[in-house]
């Protein structure tokens, strides 16, 4: 996604349960970036540190100036739909629907799983 004059990247798709509201979740992940080294160029997809994106808020549909849930680019990124799918294969995601339906949709480009000893 993005330039190609970059290094390659990880992605990966982590689930968890919060007490935070969506904005403040957003600010923490935000500190999180900063404090791996991340420095916002305005250059946009090209290379980071880190980057870390709200994907899902539960069920909910955000959509404020600073924050919109389900994330924009959930539906046409196979490196987020794919191992979404390995953590919750039955999702329904609001507004979009079934995400085996978009997985299976979604054009999956070169997309290698490491193996969990790497
Ligand atoms: P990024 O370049 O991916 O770090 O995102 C840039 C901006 O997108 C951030 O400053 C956020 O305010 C905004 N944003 C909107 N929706 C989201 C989301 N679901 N997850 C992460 N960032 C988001």
């Amino acid at each position: 996604m993005g330039p190609q004059d970059q290094p390659d990247y990880l992605n990966a798709v982590v689930r968890f349960q919060t007490d935070l509201a969506a904005l403040a979740l957003l600010g923490v992940l935000q500190d999180i970036e900063t404090h791996h080294g991340r420095v916002r160029t305005g250059e946009r997809w090209g290379p980071r540190t880190l980057d870390l994106d709200l994907l899902l808020y539960g069920e909910q549909i955000i959509d404020t100036p600073s924050l919109t849930v389900p994330h924009p680019g959930i539906a046409d990124r196979s490196f987020v739909l794919l191992p979404l799918a390995e953590l919750t294969p039955d999702l329904t995601i609001p507004a979009l629907g079934a995400l085996s339906d978009l997985v299976s949709q979604c054009q999956q480009f070169d997309i290698r799983r490491l193996n969990s000893s790497l």
